[in-house]
């Protein structure tokens, strides 16, 4: 279930499964996956579903 196949597989999941979320540290709004998303600008994990 939780298998990783590779970077071509990650993206794909992603462009299935991701969900917006704003960073609260520095605003940045971005897309990602999983129980535990981080800021990509900042690697804050304050973030929030949008
Ligand atoms: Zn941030």
């Amino acid at each position: 279930m939780c298998s990783v196949g590779g970077p071509m597989d990650v993206e794909l999941a992603e462009r299935l499964k991701g969900k917006k979320y704003r960073c609260n540290d520095c605003g940045t709004t971005f897309e990602a996956v999983g129980k535990h998303p981080v800021c990509p600008s900042c690697q804050s994990e304050n973030v929030t579903l949008v």
